[in-house]
C-alpha cells in the first residue's frame, strides 16, 4: 500500500487539495514529522530545502488551527523576504480546505496595510524577525495565544545575526505552546536555542542527501577572475539555458554583472538586499512569469525558494562551503524536473571546490573555458 496523507491524520479536504497539485506520497521528512507534530510534540529536525519540510509543519498547523477562534495561533519566523512570500503562497493553495486568515509580515510593506490586516481576525502569521519586532514595539501584533512556532531555515537566522530576535520575540508567545525548528545544519547555537525553549523536542534527521541533487548535473569551469565574463557569455551562448539564476558573492558583483549581461543584450534582472522590497518583488515576479531569463542575484536568492522551470545554476562566484552550494544549485531540478549547476572557478579557489566536493562526496566534471 501506498502511503497517503490520509495515513498520517491529514484531513480528507486537505489531501485532495494536495492531490490536485500532484502531491501524493508524503516526503521522508512528512512522513516522519506529521504525525509526531499532530501529537504536539516539539520537533528539531534537520532537513534541507526541496526535502518538502514546508508541509511537513503546515499541514499540521492547518489542522489544527481554530478558525472559530480569532486570535494568532500559529507563528512562521523566516529569515527571508522571499521564503516568507514563498511559504505564504504554497499555504494559500490549501486554504480553501479550511477559512483560515494568514498574514504576511516582511520588511519593506506598508506597516499601515499590516496593522490593518492584523486587526482582521489573524490566525496565522508568517513573518521575518525585524518587522515582527517592529509589530511587537508598536504594540500592534498580540503573539501571547501562539501555540504553534516554527523557526523555518533556523541556521540561515543564525548565519543572518537574527537570534537575539529571534529570542525576543519567543517570550512574546504563550509558555505553553508548541515549537518546531527546521534547518539545513544544526551548528551548536541552534541546538543550545532548542534546549532553552522546547519541551523533550523529538528530533528528525534526514540524510543530508538532498531529494533533488540526483536530478542535477554538476560542471566545474575552470577560468580565470579575468576571463570569467566571457566564460559565462560563451556557455550561455552554446548551450542557451532557459532559465537560470547568476549566484554572485556581493551586491556590487549582482549589478556589475547584470550591467554587463544587459548590454550583451540578454534578458536579465538583479536581486539583492540593497533593492526596495517593491524591486525585490518585481524582479522574482518578473523571473516566475518567465518575463526574465537570468537572474543575477546574491545568497538572498538560494534558500528555500521555489522557481518552476529553472534549467541552470550558474556560481559565478562559488560559495564558501558546502551548505551554501547545495543551497544554491537546489533551485533547480525541483519538483522532477532536471538541472545543470554550473560552477566558474579560479586558480584560487581550487581549496574550496576541494572542500565541497568533499561534502557532497562526489568529484565534479571539469571543463575549460
Ligand atoms: P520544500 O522543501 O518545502 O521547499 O519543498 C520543495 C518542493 O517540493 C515544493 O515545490 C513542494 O510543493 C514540493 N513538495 C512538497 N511535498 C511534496 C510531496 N509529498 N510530493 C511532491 N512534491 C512535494
Amino acid at each position: 500500500m501506498t502511503m497517503k496523507f490520509s495515513n498520517l491524520g491529514i484531513s480528507k479536504e486537505l489531501e485532495s487539495l494536495l492531490n490536485k497539485q500532484r502531491i501524493e506520497k508524503p516526503t521522508d521528512i512528512q512522513q516522519r514529522a506529521i504525525p509526531i507534530i499532530l501529537k504536539g510534540k516539539d520537533v528539531i529536525a534537520q532537513a534541507q530545502t526541496g526535502t518538502g519540510k514546508t508541509l511537513a509543519f503546515m499541514l499540521p498547523i492547518l489542522e489544527s488551527i481554530n478558525p472559530e477562534n480569532t486570535n494568532i495561533q500559529a507563528l512562521v519566523i523566516t529569515p527571508t523576504r522571499e521564503l516568507a512570500i514563498q511559504i505564504t503562497k504554497e499555504v494559500k493553495k490549501l486554504i480553501s480546505a479550511k477559512d483560515v486568515n494568514i498574514l504576511a509580515a516582511y520588511g519593506g510593506q506598508d506597516v499601515k496595510k499590516q496593522l490593518r490586516k492584523l486587526k482582521n481576525n489573524i490566525h496565522m502569521v508568517i513573518a521575518t524577525p525585524g518587522r515582527l519586532l517592529d509589530h511587537i514595539r508598536r504594540k500592534s501584533i498580540d503573539l501571547k495565544s501562539v501555540k504553534m512556532l516554527v523557526l523555518d531555515e533556523a541556521d540561515q537566522m543564525l548565519e543572518m545575526g537574527f537570534l537575539k530576535d529571534v529570542e525576543k520575540i519567543i517570550h512574546k508567545t504563550s509558555k505553553t505552546r508548541q515549537t518546531m525548528s527546521f534547518s539545513a545544519t544544526m551548528p551548536k547555537e541552534i541546538i543550545s536555542l532548542s534546549s532553552r525553549y522546547m519541551n523533550k523536542p523529538v528530533k528528525i534527521h534526514i540524510k543530508s542527501k538532498n531529494v533533488t541533487l540526483d536530478k542535477i548535473k554538476q560542471v566545474v569551469i575552470e577560468t580565470t577572475e579575468r576571463q570569467k565574463q566571457d566564460a559565462l557569455c560563451n556557455y550561455i551562448e552554446e548551450n542557451r539555458p532557459f532559465m537560470a539564476i547568476i549566484f554572485c558573492r556581493t551586491k556590487r558583483r549582482v549589478k556589475k554583472l547584470n550591467g554587463i549581461l544587459k548590454r550583451h543584450g540578454y534578458d536579465s534582472d538583479e536581486l539583492h538586499g540593497d533593492l526596495s522590497q517593491a524591486k525585490r518583488n518585481r524582479a522574482m515576479k518578473s523571473f516566475r512569469d518567465l518575463k526574465t531569463q537570468f537572474l543575477v542575484a546574491t545568497d538572498v536568492a538560494s534558500r528555500g525558494l521555489d522557481i518552476d522551470g529553472i534549467t541552470h545554476i550558474f556560481n559565478y562566484d562559488i560559495t564558501k562551503d558546502v551548505e551554501g552550494y547545495i543551497h544554491r544549485i537546489g533551485r533547480t531540478g525541483r519538483a522532477g524536473e532536471t538541472g545543470v549547476a554550473v560552477t566558474f572557478i579560479t586558480p584560487k579557489d581550487k581549496n574550496t571546490l576541494k572542500t565541497i566536493e568533499k561534502g557532497i562526496k562526489a568529484k565534479l566534471e571539469r571543463q575549460n573555458s
